[in-house]
């Protein structure tokens, strides 16, 4: 992981919106939340960690708005203690898939919960498929070789999960994960300081994926950034159930993409017709397609062009939960639909967010010491899995100079080098990400890590 400075959360939400939307909603459960640039209303104090409600299995919508529950969790059961076996096998950590260190990598951490120690097999095969299914949906393809996927592994006293398959069903856990969670069957919360609690065992976690051994469809969305674990959020997904991994790769959505919900409430008051600013995030505006071009804002880059979830880029009304006067990209985008890919302009926000956290260069050769004749620099560089087999752009460079001959390789001899005084030199090696499938300068900029080296004969 890497440091990340200035994050600027785009969406408000408060209390006082929940309230009212309660009163208006005929199931008083399904809560949207207020939408980017939405008036600031004041966050309740101790009143819980608010997460996203995947939608329903047969719905269609990626969501059903957020709701604020305890972060303590609130049906488990008291944990019974463990035997000493199982506190032998209790939290340990193991690299799943291994792209190179930590602090170059983005670090998914899979903590499973509802598997006894004589099931912790089999919870390590349940996160290597999910991981399967993520990396299934681009980006994450493309850019597998960016992360890596720890698990921790979490003994529960029980097999399977509370609310699993009814309500009152309640199981002794590790992390307390509990469907029904305020009354609302497929929300899977998680008991949240015993998550972080396994978290911290595995180092540097970017997100965090809790997977519930169960084959009931539900999940969770808990994208508020840790303050003392760096990770940009949890999700929860049932390891049996196919399209809870689509509600985790639609949360990543929102924690490394900054992206906005595309979905809406259609006959919802107070959601009918957005009428605040421009929101922050970059799938979402209050401009036509023809103003968005004419102002160069957010993605007119993109309009007009075919999209990987169907249909062209455009600005279709509805979106950010609002029906009218706020636009999407695309129709049906992974925002909007589970099951779907990321539209164009999300595939570059996801991009970017990659990019945030992992680095393309990791030397091999330490970066201390001064390198002499003899020496080599090393670097790795991630490869690219993507169909059109593109690949980072490797380039060396000497006091700033570029030496075009070493393009594309990943280690240079200082002999090769030709030196000819007695002076340190400064010898740089980049790996930059040309996508196409980023237009944003801004974000282009962005996509290219350096490392580099003293040399001198
Ligand atoms: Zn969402």
């Amino acid at each position: 992981m890497r440091p990340v400075r200035g994050r600027v959360r785009g969406r408000v939400r408060g209390p006082a919106l929940r309230a009212a939307l309660a009163a208006a909603c005929a199931a008083a459960v399904l809560v949207p939340s207020a939408p980017a640039g939405a008036a600031a209303a004041p966050r309740a104090a101790g009143a819980g960690i608010e997460v996203e409600i995947p939608g329903p299995e047969h719905g269609g919508d990626a969501g059903s708005g957020h709701i604020r529950v305890p972060a303590a969790g609130a049906r488990a059961k008291t944990a019974g203690g463990l035997s000493e076996a199982e506190r032998a096998a209790d939290g340990d950590v193991a690299k799943m898939i291994d792209n190179g260190p930590a602090g170059d990598r983005l670090d998914v951490v899979v903590v499973g919960d509802g598997y006894t120690a004589g099931e912790l097999e089999r919870f390590h095969s349940d996160a290597r498929q999910k991981w399967d299914e993520v990396t299934a949906v681009e980006p994450y393809t493309t850019y597998r070789n960016l992360f890596n996927v720890w698990t921790v592994d979490a003994v529960s006293r029980e097999s399977g999960v509370s609310g699993d398959p009814a309500p009152d069903a309640v199981r002794d856990t590790a992390l307390g994960s509990y469907f029904w969670c305020e009354e609302i069957e497929r929300l899977l919360c998680v008991d949240q300081p015993k998550v972080d609690a396994y978290v911290a065992k595995a180092p540097e976690a970017d997100l965090v994926i809790v997977l519930a051994n169960s084959a009931k469809y539900g999940g969770a969305g808990y994208n508020e950034p840790s303050a003392t674990l760096g990770y940009e959020g949890i999700s929860t997904a049932s390891a049996g159930h196919p399209k809870s991994g689509q509600v985790a790769i639609h949360e990543t959505g929102h924690s490394l993409g900054k992206l906005a919900d595309e979905y809406f409430y259609a006959g919802v008051p107070d959601y009918e017709k957005y009428t605040g600013p421009e929101p922050a995030e970059s799938n979402s505006s209050a401009l036509t397609a023809d103003r968005m071009a004419a102002q160069r804002a957010k993605w007119h880059r993109w309009l007009g062009e075919t999209s990987p979830d169907g249909g062209t880029v455009g600005a279709y009304e509805g979106g950010g939960y609002f029906a009218t006067g706020l636009y999407r990209p695309t129709d049906n985008s992974l925002m909007r639909v589970l099951g779907k890919p990321f539209n164009l302009p999300g595939v570059e926000a996801m991009i970017g967010g990659f990019h945030r956290h992992a680095r393309t260069v990791t030397p091999l050769t330490p970066t201390d010491r001064t390198l002499r004749l003899r020496h080599t620099a090393k670097a790795a560089v991630p490869r690219l899995a993507g169909a059109d087999g593109r690949q980072l752009l490797v380039r060396w460079y000497l006091d700033g100079r570029e030496l075009k001959r070493f393009e594309g390789r990943t280690e240079v001899a200082v002999a090769d080098l030709w030196l000819f005084d007695l002076r340190t030199h400064r010898l740089k090696v980049t790996a930059e990400d040309r996508t196409p499938a980023v237009r944003d300068p801004g974000i282009a900029r962005t996509l290219r890590s350096e490392a580099q080296w003293q040399v001198r004969l």
